[in-house]
């Protein structure tokens, strides 16, 4: 069965402030050659270069929300953008006043950059279609934080059906049918007889789905938005000690973000946004471990492919 590519490479795992080996939120996802930069904390360019990310394949850049931590990376990103002579479109989804503040940058250092900049602004009150291919849909969805804050979705679309061969050389089937075939339809032997398609072909590989959510008060109806996910990023700021804090500060736990894996149906979970009071991670996976055991952490460099 083919697959295509379907690959998140994790930039950042910092909260507020970077520590010496954590930096704030970036990943980067590729499905099918569409290259999805999920926040620009500070120094997304310098870790681009780092894991070997080509800038000009990004052609679509989503921001959670306007904390600095995810987005204070993308002035400095599309200014490199612009040394490195890009002309393409680029994409930038997130909150209106994203707009603003790059356009007052540019104004204000007499920059015009060398590609256009399509501006979809985010919506944080229900769930939205931000994109749709023919590989991939991506949706945004509202998250609870202390300024209006949005997580993404994204969703392959479901492959064509693998061609049998074994089955098509036991009937007679001319070019031209084979090409409907590929197309999902019918077909008519050479004999007259009609074939059904999923005579002829086998079923395609299961689609994959990923959820970003980042940053957020765990509550319990995102479930619902991402349910059945297959990779769910989901902020652990703070340890089930610090829940208190969690909450006052519209943050979740490593214990809340298994329970949303668990809730949600997700299989497998990813921890990130981690506190810089804490120097060794390995608690926030013995806190969601028992609660939910396919979890890892999105530390820097890591890739996950599903
Ligand atoms: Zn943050
Ligand atoms: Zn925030």
């Amino acid at each position: 069965m083919s697959k295509q590519t379907f690959e998140l490479t994790i930039l950042g795992s910092s909260s507020a402030t970077p520590t010496a080996t954590r930096n704030p939120t970036s990943q980067l996802l590729n499905i099918a050659e569409r290259f999805f930069l999920i926040d620009c904390g500070e120094a997304t360019q310098i870790q681009l270069r780092k894991y070997k990310c080509k800038f000009q394949k990004i052609d679509h850049v989503l921001i959670s929300h306007l904390h600095g931590d995810h987005f204070l990376g993308l002035p400095g990103l599309l200014a490199s953008m612009h040394l490195l002579g890009r002309k393409q479109t680029l994409h930038i989804y997130g909150p209106k006043a994203l707009e603003e503040i790059i356009t007052l940058i540019n104004a204000q250092s007499d920059t015009t950059l060398s590609y256009p900049i399509h501006y979809i602004h985010t919506d944080s009150s229900g769930v939205h279609k931000l994109f749709e291919d023919n590989k991939v849909e991506v949706y945004s969805f509202p998250l609870r934080h202390r300024i209006p804050t949005t997580g993404f979705l994204f969703r392959e679309k479901p492959l064509p059906r693998n061609i049998d061969k074994y089955q098509l050389e036991k009937h007679k089937v001319s070019l031209a049918e084979i090409h409907k075939l590929k197309k999902g339809e019918d077909v008519v032997s050479e004999e007259g007889l009609l074939i059904p398609n999923e005579t002829l072909t086998l079923p395609s590989a299961p689609t994959r789905s990923y959820a970003f959510c980042s940053d957020t008060l765990f509550h319990k109806s995102l479930a619902d938005i991402i349910k059945d996910v297959d990779l769910l990023y989901h902020e652990s700021t703070f340890l089930e000690e610090k829940k208190d804090r969690a909450k006052a500060t519209f943050h979740s736990t490593a214990k809340q973000a298994a329970q949303m894996a668990v809730l949600s149906g997700a299989s497998q979970l990813l921890l990130g946004h981690f506190s810089a009071r804490y120097d060794k991670l390995e608690p926030f996976l013995e806190e969601a471990w028992p609660i939910f055991a396919n979890t890892s952490l999105a530390t820097e460099g890591k890739k996950i492919s599903l």
